[in-house]
């Protein structure tokens, strides 16, 4: 095993790169901006989205795939969205490559091979979508139209970190469309409450679910939802969004339906994603200087069983006691590995898996054989214990529960420690260059106030809470009124 990880108050995002290499969750590629996402991450990545997915079907989704080029005229029909994307979009130009005659055992593009119409890769999907939905929906009867797809997209992104900001990412999005504009506000906050209850419950990530203030919005949309976690360096990041796009895609692809009362209307959307991003989310927010911390919800393997024996006898002795110990712990679906290789030895394994955020780790050797006990180390507190055998499976199952509410309210604590009241832009300033993490701020709701803002201190409104209270104030920045506080932060 190569040496120990930069800790995170020596630099924190070298720990965070260090750290999903070693992992071995993920690389960068041949391709600039472009990850290889690497087994032990894809099984995380894979956790999540089995989870999502029972939960959009629960909601009444279904799963659909629609193409990955878009047509440069239908990318631009909805021109609020092209615009927003224009800048991020890889465009495919010609279709045929041949041999270069002035560079022998090269290849270039068959000049005689230009697309007649640019295809956009999607930065997103609402264009195909929207000028798909155009030939299913006719009435009233053919909605709601409750749609996801697992995709990847293409955004052209000029900074890319590991799983954070990538060019291309692997992500769902959900396409719905309505008949009353009630029905689709509805949606986009109940997908929004999705990822709300899936990042808490079963990401242990605690969330604020709030709304974007204009110049944030996702491009199209009248009003984007979202969810914003807080990372252990005080920076926030924007986990997940959900979108009420209104009647603007409707009528930029001319979505008519016949309404009950037998007229003609547009057909209301929402859009809604979260992307590899997650993975992101889940590292900084529980992982520590040793590696990486799981929520046994997400990893890939709950508890790993590591022999510590001299002769081979001692290790087929072994070896019958752990195949009871995984027979017991299966039966109560918690997934176990036996890492018997004789290739390493017990410090490496036992390095390897806390790199790895295994946890739990189960240690037996012939002393424990003897005393009908095992080594049982939790990856969270770094905590060992011995325990009997026989009560071994229910003290597992038990921590399975322990460990992860145990991580929800450590990074709970962590989040609500974080959020500042302030209510004059020095403290402002003082805490966002200071301690950092969320600032709850008056703001005049004006767009120069919020550039500015940006401008003098890089931080960003990222959400308006859902929940937050009438309050009558006045803006940190302009002294102008305002009737409710907002969060500020520094994000990725
Ligand atoms: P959007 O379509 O912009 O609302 O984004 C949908 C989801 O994808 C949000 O959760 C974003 O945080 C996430 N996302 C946006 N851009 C990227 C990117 N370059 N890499 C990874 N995730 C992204």
């Amino acid at each position: 095993m190569s040496k120990k990880l930069t800790s995170r108050a020596e630099d924190y995002s070298k720990w965070y790169n260090e750290l999903v290499v070693k992992a071995d969750m993920a690389e960068n590629s041949a391709v600039r901006g472009c990850m290889v996402i690497k087994p032990y991450g894809y099984a995380i990545w894979e956790k999540m989205q089995a989870e999502l997915d029972r939960m959009f079907k629960e909601t009444g989704h279904q799963n659909a795939y629609f193409p990955l080029f878009v047509p440069k005229s239908l990318f631009e029909a909805e021109e609020k969205n092209a615009e927003g994307f224009a800048k991020e979009c890889a465009v495919v130009t010609h279709y045929r490559l041949q041999n270069d005659p002035d560079n022998p055992g090269k290849l270039r593009v068959d000049p005689e091979a230009k697309l007649e119409e640019e295809l956009v890769v999607r930065p997103t999907s609402e264009a195909i979508i929207w000028n798909t939905y155009k030939g299913w929906i006719q009435s009233y009867r053919d909605l709601p139209l409750l749609i996801n797809q697992w995709a990847n997209v293409v955004r052209w992104e000029m900074r890319t970190r590991l799983f954070l900001r990538t060019a291309e990412f692997l992500w769902q999005e959900g396409h719905t469309a309505h008949e009353t504009k009630a029905e689709a506000l509805l949606e986009a906050q109940t997908m929004n409450n999705v990822y709300a209850t899936f990042a808490e419950n079963f990401m242990a990530i605690p969330v604020i679910q709030g709304v974007k203030s204009e110049s944030e919005r996702f491009a199209g949309a009248d009003e984007t939802y979202c969810i914003e976690a807080l990372m252990q360096d005080g920076k926030a990041l924007q986990a997940g969004t959900s979108h009420f796009l209104g009647q603007n895609f409707a009528k930029a692809f001319d979505v008519k339906f016949t309404n009950k009362e037998g007229k003609q209307d547009y057909v209301w959307a929402t859009s809604w994603g979260v992307s590899t991003r997650l993975m992101g989310a889940l590292i900084m927010t529980h992982s520590d200087d040793l590696g990486l911390v799981l929520p046994p919800n997400l990893a890939p393997n709950q508890v790993v069983i590591v022999p510590i024996y001299k002769t081979d006898e001692q290790l087929e002795e072994i070896t019958t006691v752990v195949n009871g110990i995984m027979k017991d712990l299966r039966v109560r679906d918690i997934t176990v590995k036996f890492d018997n290789r004789t290739t390493h030895r017990p410090g490496a394994k036992f390095a390897q898996h806390e790199l790895q955020g295994v946890p739990l780790r189960i240690a037996i050797g012939p002393k424990d054989l003897a005393n009908g006990t095992v080594e049982l180390a939790r990856r969270d507190t770094l905590t060992k214990e011995v325990v009997a055998l026989d009560t071994l499976t229910d003290k597992v199952e038990g921590l399975m529960t322990e460990i992860q509410d145990a991580l929800f309210d450590k990074a709970l604590d962590y989040r609500n420690n974080h959020i500042t009241e302030v209510d004059t832009f020095d403290e402002f300033k003082a805490v966002i260059e200071g301690k950092g993490g969320f600032v709850s701020a008056h703001w005049d709701g004006t767009i120069e106030t919020e550039d500015k803002i940006k401008e003098l201190t890089k931080a960003t409104i990222r959400c308006i809470p859902l929940d937050a209270k009438e309050e009558n104030g006045t803006c940190v920045f302009s002294g102008s009124p305002s009737n409710r506080r907002v969060l500020f932060a520094k994000a990725y």
